[in-house]
């Protein structure tokens, strides 16, 4: 197993862009060269989808493509929690997916879907279960979106018996994916998924990853954009190039101290890096702090020694998914986790120290902090 320990005197991990300091809407500023050409300048936004703070940096000369594209990628963000990923919303798959719970009549997922469940799935099994986006039932029990909107006054402690009850109705294994071919719609093949009684997923853990892909393509197909960082909550997409040829810098978040960073990732061109912490969303009851990644094996939440996961991967799905699942299994079973799907890992554990995958040392930089 290659990976290497390094002991910190400081704590651990959520992801910004360090050194970026967003600002209000539209803070960049046109240069032209000495040539007379218009140089590419860095154009920031701040805005608010999915629940969560997106933060742009666009680099372009002009800032009509910068303002567009911007407002293209909230427009994309709003519409994949609104078509796809919500649980709230009527509008979303996964809404009529989970009420389709029980009806014993399969679910005709669309491509986008089916694509996601695979691969939570695929990284359930891969995860001995840490992983499990059919844990909705114990995540609402445990009211973890309204503790994001602010509104922790309302929490209850789930009873025992509550729990396991809504335990009962998780399982990736309860959930089947079945495809079959299906020349008369014009496609090869359909995959129909059969959500037994009672389950309901919650795909919090992937959909601000997932959400990458699709914010990589928008920048793909526009030119005028040649680089790019982009956060949608605590996942960060890098893309593209500075002007100058340097390097992206994104900074993980000291979960023992949020203001500051307990250092940087020199990153060059595309990557998808995700956070996991229990400084993210949280209730504080009786001295003790209830975070939002749970441990499908018990419904409390993970306590496997780790105070934030940092992964760094290709694919924002993976970097996303794999950070939640790390979390929850702790740096040696982390660790080997992410090197099977190729990724790389950083773990801040409670005592303040900081292990990582080998490959990781080569981007990390210990030495920042706010
Ligand atoms: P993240 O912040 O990406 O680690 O995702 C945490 C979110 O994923 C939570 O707010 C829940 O909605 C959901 N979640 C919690 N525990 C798990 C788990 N063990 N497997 C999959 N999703 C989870
Ligand atoms: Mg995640």
């Amino acid at each position: 197993m290659k990976r290497f320990f390094q002991i910190v005197a400081l704590g651990a991990a959520v992801i910004f862009c360090c050194g970026c300091g967003y600002g209000s809407v539209g803070v960049g500023e046109k240069h032209d060269g000495a040539d007379g050409k218009e140089k590419v300048s860095v154009w920031r936004y701040t805005d608010t989808a999915m629940g969560t703070v997106i933060q742009q940096s666009l680099y372009t000369a002009g800032e009509d493509a910068a303002k567009e594209i911007s407002t293209e990628i909230i427009d994309y963000l709003t519409g994949l929690e609104r078509d796809l990923l919500s649980w709230r919303l009527e509008t979303s798959e996964t809404y009529r997916l989970n009420a389709s719970a029980g009806s014993g009549e399969g679910y005709l997922l669309s491509e986008d879907m089916t694509a996601l469940l695979q691969s939570c799935m695929e990284l359930q099994e891969q995860s001995g279960g840490a992983f499990d986006v059919t844990l909705g039932t114990v995540t609402r029990l445990w009211n973890i979106d309204q503790w994001a909107a602010g509104r922790m006054e309302d929490f209850q402690m789930p009873s025992s018996r509550d729990l396991a009850n809504a335990l009962d109705a998780c399982g990736s294994h309860k959930l089947a994916l079945e495809t079959e071919d299906f020349p008369q719609s014009g496609l090869a093949e359909r995959t129909l998924a059969f959500l037994p009684e009672g389950m309901q997923l919650d795909l919090g853990a992937v959909g601000k990853g997932h959400a990458l892909s699709g914010i990589q393509i928008l920048l793909e197909q526009t030119p005028e954009i040649t680089g790019a960082v982009i956060s949608v909550g605590g996942s960060v997409l890098t893309y593209g190039s500075k002007p100058d040829g340097g390097s992206w810098k994104v900074g993980i978040v000291n979960p023992f101290d949020t203001a500051a960073y307990i250092g940087i990732l020199t990153l060059q061109g595309q990557w998808c890096v995700s956070t996991s912490g229990d400084y993210e969303r949280y209730v504080e009851m009786d001295g003790a702090r209830y975070h939002h990644i749970l441990d499908p094996a018990t419904g409390y939440p993970a306590d496997s020694g780790v105070r934030g996961v940092t992964i760094l991967s290709k694919d924002g799905m993976l970097s996303d998914g794999l950070s939640t699942a790390c979390f929850i299994l702790g740096p040696e079973k982390g660790m080997e986790l992410a090197e099977r799907y190729g990724a790389e890992a950083l773990f801040v554990l409670k005592d303040g120290s900081i292990v990582m995958t080998e490959e990781m040392g080569r981007y990390f930089n210990g030495a920042c902090s706010q």
